[in-house]
């Protein structure tokens, strides 16, 4: 059985005990209780029913095209690269908004821009777009379920699709930068900005952007996530992936909020990008502190990296 379905179903559905039936435990009797205290014991309608029943009676047809999840795939994208990118265009006039850039010294120009802005395009008119129109083609409409998930059976399945996506990515990372014939041909694109902003978060190979994307798709598949979880997480991945790009070490960034150092970032991705052989992860620290490749950037390791990097063409802002 799916394990996030077995977590749905202990905690929203029926108590412990009735679980494992003929096994009588006394934290079971806790569990039970701490269900009912909590509203979590009971086959209550799920918060997001409300939500979800709106959708289903006004864009099913929406919905159900194998197209939506490309167009909020690409639309969310296009929105938070339009963004951050205003911010990089006003930050050298707007002290106050530079002082949160990682290289504030560092502005992004108008060719960094229509540089990234010409591969993103070429990306998606080449590979997302004829994809996107074979799916719609050949695949039927999904069904969509009547019911939502419950509030924490959409979290956990974000969760759950989250921590494989980071070891299957942290793989492809590592084997990506280890194996020196795989980083020429697919990876080298990436890294030829060594100060990322928003743009660059998708300056990647088709064959990286297919895997990750691939990933994306399969992982709550696999998981058996509702659609709706599914989505989530996809939008939720773009936010990431264009928040560790960004340039930006904003008070509300979710490695800030994350204890123990736990979540990654935009100051550790930016690290990756001018020492390559640190922080392979994309969104948790716990496999790159494994593998002995976690990196914190300290102003000081900064300048040791600024020195081994002189006369490196730097494509970059
Ligand atoms: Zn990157
Ligand atoms: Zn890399």
């Amino acid at each position: 059985m799916n394990p996030l379905r077995l977590l749905d179903f202990s905690w929203d559905t029926v108590s412990a005990g009735s679980l494992f039936s003929g096994v009588s435990l006394p934290w079971m009797s806790h569990l039970t209780v701490a269900n009912l205290t909590l509203g979590l014991g009971l086959p209550e309608q799920s918060v997001l029913q409300p939500a979800w029943d709106y959708l289903l009676q006004h864009h099913q047809a929406e919905l159900r095209s194998p197209l939506f999840p490309v167009v909020i795939s690409v639309s969310t994208y296009l929105l938070l690269v339009t963004l951050y990118t205003l911010l990089d265009l006003l930050a050298p006039s707007w002290p106050a908004l530079n002082s949160y850039k990682l290289h504030p010294d560092r502005p992004v120009t108008w060719d960094n821009i229509w540089t990234t802005l010409y591969l993103t395009a070429y990306n998606h008119l080449v590979y997302i777009f004829p994809a996107a129109v074979g799916q719609w083609l050949w695949r039927p409409p999904i069904p969509l379920p009547r019911d939502a998930p419950t509030l924490m059976s959409f979290l956990l399945g974000i969760l759950g699709c989250m921590v494989v996506f980071d070891f299957q990515f942290y793989l492809w990372h590592l084997l990506h930068h280890r194996v020196p014939w795989l980083y020429r041909t697919f990876h080298a694109m990436h890294h030829q900005y060594l100060q990322p902003f928003s743009l660059v978060t998708q300056y990647v190979s088709a064959w990286e952007l297919i895997s990750s994307g691939f990933w994306t798709t399969v992982d709550p598949l696999l998981l058996q996530c509702h659609c709706l979880t599914a989505w989530g997480f996809m939008v939720f991945t773009i936010c990431v992936s264009t928040e560790d790009h960004c340039g930006y070490d904003f008070p509300w960034s979710l490695h800030r909020l994350v204890p123990f150092g736990l979540w990654g970032g935009p100051p550790k991705h930016d690290a990756h990008h001018r020492m390559p052989g640190t922080n392979f992860a994309p969104f948790f620290s716990h496999w790159d502190w494994l593998g002995g490749t976690n990196m914190v950037p300290t102003p000081s390791k900064d300048k040791y990296v600024e020195e081994g990097l002189k006369g490196r063409k730097d494509k970059g802002a």
